[in-house]
C-alpha cells in the first residue's frame, strides 16, 4: 500500500511527495482507510508512529471535498490536544499539508500564549481548522468567538494526557456544544481507563485500533 492507493486529493499528494514519505506507516496505513471512510477510530498511537498525518490528511481531504460543492461553512473541524507544543507541531503538520491547497484551507492555533482579543480576532476569520487545547477550545465557545455548529470533524490527540492534565471539565462542557454525528478521530497512546472516560465524546461506535 502506498500514498497513492489512499485516493486522496493531488494536492494532498503533492505535500505528502514534498515531506518524503516513501510508504505509509503502520497507523497510516490502518487508520487513513477508515476515516476516508467516514468512520470514527480510536487509535492506540504514540508519538513517531505517523498518527499526525494518519488523521491530519483525512481532515484536510474531507474538507476539500466539501468546498468542491459547496463553500463549506466554519469552522469544520476542531483539534484537541493537550500541550501548547502539541498544538504547535500539529499547526505546522497542517500548514505543511495543506501547501499546496492553502487557499482552500484556513486553520487557527488557539493557545493560552494569545490574548482572548487575539483569539477572538483569529476565529473571526472564520477558519476550516481550529487546532486548540480543550481549556482555550472551551473558553471561545463559552464566549461566542468560536461556533461548534458546523463541526464536522473533531480529532482528540494524545487523549489519554487530557484528563491528568486537568482538562475533563472542559471536555465534558465542549462535548455538549459537539453536534451529533462528528466524526470523531481519537489518538491515544494507551488504552487506558482515562481514555474510557471520553468515549461518551463519540456519536458512533468507534473502530478500534490496537496496534
Ligand atoms: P508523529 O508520530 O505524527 O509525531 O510523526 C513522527 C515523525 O514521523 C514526523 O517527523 C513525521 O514527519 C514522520 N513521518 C510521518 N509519517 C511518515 C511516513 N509515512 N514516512 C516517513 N516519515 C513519516
Amino acid at each position: 500500500l502506498s500514498f497513492p492507493d489512499f485516493g486522496l486529493d493531488p494536492r494532498l499528494l503533492q505535500a505528502v511527495a514534498k515531506e518524503s514519505f516513501e510508504k505509509p506507516t503502520l497507523v497510516q496505513r490502518k487508520a487513513i482507510p477508515l476515516a476516508l471512510d467516514g468512520r470514527d477510530v480510536l487509535c492506540k498511537a504514540k508519538t513517531g508512529s505517523g498518527k499526525t498525518a494518519a488523521y491530519v490528511l483525512p481532515l484536510l481531504q474531507s474538507i476539500l471535498k466539501k468546498k468542491k460543492t459547496s463553500p463549506a461553512p466554519s469552522t469544520s473541524a476542531l483539534v484537541l490536544v493537550p500541550t501548547r507544543e502539541l498544538a504547535d507541531q500539529v499547526f505546522k503538520a497542517i500548514e505543511r499539508f495543506s501547501a499546496f491547497c492553502a487557499k482552500d484551507i484556513q486553520s487557527v492555533k488557539l493557545t493560552d500564549k494569545l490574548s482572548a482579543a487575539v483569539q477572538r480576532s483569529l476565529l473571526s476569520s472564520s477558519p476550516d481548522i481550529v487546532i486548540s487545547t480543550p481549556a482555550r477550545a472551551w473558553n471561545n465557545v463559552n464566549s461566542s468567538a468560536l461556533s461548534l455548529e458546523n463541526l464536522t470533524f473533531l480529532v482528540l490527540d494524545e487523549a489519554d494526557l487530557m484528563l491528568s492534565y486537568g482538562y475533563s471539565e472542559d471536555m465534558d462542557n465542549l462535548s455538549k456544544s459537539i453536534p451529533k454525528g462528528v466524526q470523531t478521530i481519537m489518538m491515544s497512546a494507551t488504552l487506558s481507563a482515562e481514555v474510557d472516560a471520553l468515549k461518551p465524546i463519540f456519536y458512533r461506535e468507534p473502530t478500534l485500533l490496537d496496534l
